[in-house]
């Protein structure tokens, strides 16, 4: 149930309303509008239309929220949320392309990718110190080390950085040295991990699940959204379907729904997807297209020696003419790159 606010509404008023919501046992979260301010009210809210809500004073309307997501959807917000991270706005008009290695493996490597990136005009390197592999002999990512590796390229280079993290022991130690978190797709319902994710000053990305319904990877955005952080990008990874000759189906439909249903930011990673560099330029064209707000590919200086997805990682020569090729597509799509 969202409680909408006259305008002018004084503090005293809303704060004495926040105080009757929650004497009910219900959870009122404030949305300060450029006019008016909106009160999500979270909880069992069935039954409380009708219960004089409405005669309040200062209350305008009060509105039912029919989707099971609350915080995510559209109806809720009807603004766009831009995401912040550093000087890099996601989910306003610029195209924003995050690149960058799958994994930190050493201080050259990292360094080398990060000056990659830069001389690309890439604002947001990628990189994972954490590895979720599917066999336990793969390489398993630097862990701590990789988290400071991030930390020291960020300084020299002068670049943005974000990583993923999978345990709840690591998340504020992440947000200490990286700015943008990134809960991946295996972990899309660590429901521990959302709640801690939530709870921190950090802009994160979550990825959609490997088996998720739009409807579930909504959900999970909630679980981030509700503890407290408002600065979630969704990001399209692909599927698990019959197909077999790609590694995942881009669900590039999800992508448009997603921004027809929800306010928040949108990016696509065609690398996971694919898990083939010969596909990545179509498909990161169809998501720009589409209405992606942005991307998240995978770049090795030298893909051969990578030490995880390097079939699917672009060459340092792939990126700078994608980046060309991109150009004209975001611009007919009212977007700068
Ligand atoms: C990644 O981005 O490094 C990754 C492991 O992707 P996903 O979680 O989508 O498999
Ligand atoms: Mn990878």
């Amino acid at each position: 149930m969202i409680i909408v606010l006259k305008p002018k509404t004084k503090k005293k008023e809303i704060e004495s309303l926040i105080e009757k919501i929650k004497k009910k046992g219900l959870k009122p979260v404030a949305f300060e509008g450029e006019e008016r301010t909106a009160i999500h009210v979270l909880g069992d809210t069935k039954g409380e239309i009708g219960n004089g809500w409405s005669s309040i004073q200062c209350v305008e309307k009060v509105m039912r929220i029919l989707k099971p997501y609350k915080l995510a959807s559209k109806e809720h917000h009807s603004q766009k949320t831009v995401v912040r991270v550093g000087d890099a706005t996601i989910g306003g008009n610029d195209f924003v392309v995050i690149a960058g290695p799958c994994s930190v493996e050493n201080e050259k490597q990292i360094m080398e990718a990060a000056r990659l990136m830069k001389d690309n005009g890439i604002k947001i390197m990628r990189a994972s110190a954490f590895k979720p592999r599917t066999s336990p002999y793969s390489f398993q990512g630097m862990g701590i080390e990789g988290l400071k590796l991030l930390k020291k390229v960020r300084e020299k280079i002068g670049i943005l950085v974000e990583t993923e993290i999978m345990d709840v022991r690591d998340v504020a130690i992440a947000a200490e040295h990286v700015d943008l978190l990134r809960i991946g797709a295996r972990n899309m319902q660590n429901f521990d991990l959302l709640k801690e994710v939530g709870k921190v000053n950090k802009p994160v990305t979550l990825k959609r699940g490997i088996a998720a319904t739009i409807k579930e990877f909504l959900m999970a955005a909630e679980y981030i959204l509700m503890n407290g952080n408002k600065n979630v990008i969704l990001c399209e990874r692909g599927i698990r379907t019959f197909e077999t000759a790609y590694r995942n189906t881009l669900d590039l439909a999800a992508v448009a729904i997603l921004k027809k249903e929800s306010h928040l930011p949108v990016i696509v990673d065609p690398s996971h997807a694919a898990g083939n560099r010969d596909l990545i330029a179509p498909l990161c064209k169809a998501s720009a297209a589409v209405g992606a707000d942005g991307l998240l590919i995978e770049v090795h200086p030298n893909p051969e020696e990578a030490l995880s997805d390097g079939a699917q990682s672009l060459y340092p020569e792939q990126l700078t003419s994608l980046l060309k090729e991109l150009k004209p597509i975001c611009n007919a799509v009212g977007r700068k790159l």
